[in-house]
């Protein structure tokens, strides 16, 4: 079975038991072996991904150098390569070839990417979301896009979190996301619904992320108008109450950045083992948090 095979068919079933997989975003290439070496120690599966952001922001280096340190360190019966937010406008609001990038994921054998057209009008990311889809599925890699906004990468002040959550501002559609995923055929769709991504810029990006909530009916109703699993961004520094009615509610995928390479960051001030026994340690209590140790014996029977 090739991997594009293993990936659909293991975010199909976890889907379907309500299992979470996690995504560790990359901002150092270091990371990628305690990352799998925490997944491997708890029969886990999950995923490792890079983004535009980690590699413009942090030291990840390029697409090339993630998924060299991939195969040389990561155990591939733990883990899958997911190529994160290749966004159409960055977070500056400065246009990007995307083309070239999605294109770079896939020649070099990412398992998935992931299209990020949250800053266009509607018609406009289905147009981009469906031309990545299309040019994916014919190399048998699996894709996910982006609806509604999650605020937190831009450059300019987001509104203060409490009126992002109660005015729901930036949240996704649910009319809109049962019309998205019909239109594109995308496998999975990141949605809004009370997270927020970490800061990657100024002095913000160093400070402890804010507590966010999840809406839980919002996700149902998510789950329901589209019947395909959910991701969940800037999943660092929401409580675990919310984590875990999430993942009932239809959140098959979580995103974890901001959360292991603080950790990161903070251990390398002693040294880099230090560094890499953090990322591996954070990770073994998200696990645990999430409740998915072992989970490879349910998505992974054979
Ligand atoms: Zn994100």
């Amino acid at each position: 079975m090739n991997t594009y095979m293993r990936i659909s068919k293991i975010m199909a079933l976890a889907y379907e038991k309500q299992i979470v997989i996690p995504a560790f975003n990359v901002a150092y290439l270091p990371m990628i072996k305690p990352i799998s070496d925490a997944l491997k120690e708890c029969r886990t599966i999950g995923i490792i991904e890079v983004s535009r952001p980690d590699i413009e922001n942090f030291g990840a280096e390029s697409v090339r150098a993630v998924y060299e340190e991939y195969m040389k360190s990561a155990d591939m019966k733990f883990t899958f390569l997911h190529l994160d937010h290749v966004p159409v406008i960055d977070e500056n609001f400065m246009p990007v070839n995307w083309l070239a990038m999605i294109e770079e994921g896939i020649t070099l054998g990412f398992d998935s990417v992931m299209i990020d057209g949250s800053r266009l009008n509607f018609n406009e990311n289905v147009r981009i979301t469906k031309t990545v889809v299309d040019i994916s599925h014919l190399n048998n890699i699996c894709v996910e896009g982006e609806l509604g906004y999650v605020f937190g990468h831009e450059t300019t002040v987001p509104p203060p979190y409490e009126e992002i959550f109660e005015k729901k501002l930036g949240f996704t559609d649910i009319n809109e996301a049962a019309k998205f995923v019909e239109l594109t055929r995308v496998d999975w769709l990141s949605v809004s619904a009370g997270s927020i991504h970490g800061a990657i810029s100024g002095s913000a990006r160093d400070l402890k992320k804010i507590r966010a909530k999840l809406d839980i009916e919002h996700i149902k109703k998510l789950k329901e108008a589209t019947k395909i699993p959910l991701v969940l961004h800037g999943g660092s520094g929401i409580e675990t109450e919310y984590i875990i009615s999430g993942i009932k509610a239809g959140i098959t995928k979580i995103n974890i950045g901001t959360e292991i390479r603080q950790a990161y960051e903070k251990g390398i001030e002693h040294s880099q083992k230090y560094a890499e026994d953090s990322v591996k340690d954070t990770i073994k209590k998200l696990i645990d948090d999430y409740q998915i140790r072992n989970s490879v014996d349910i998505l992974m029977p054979d």
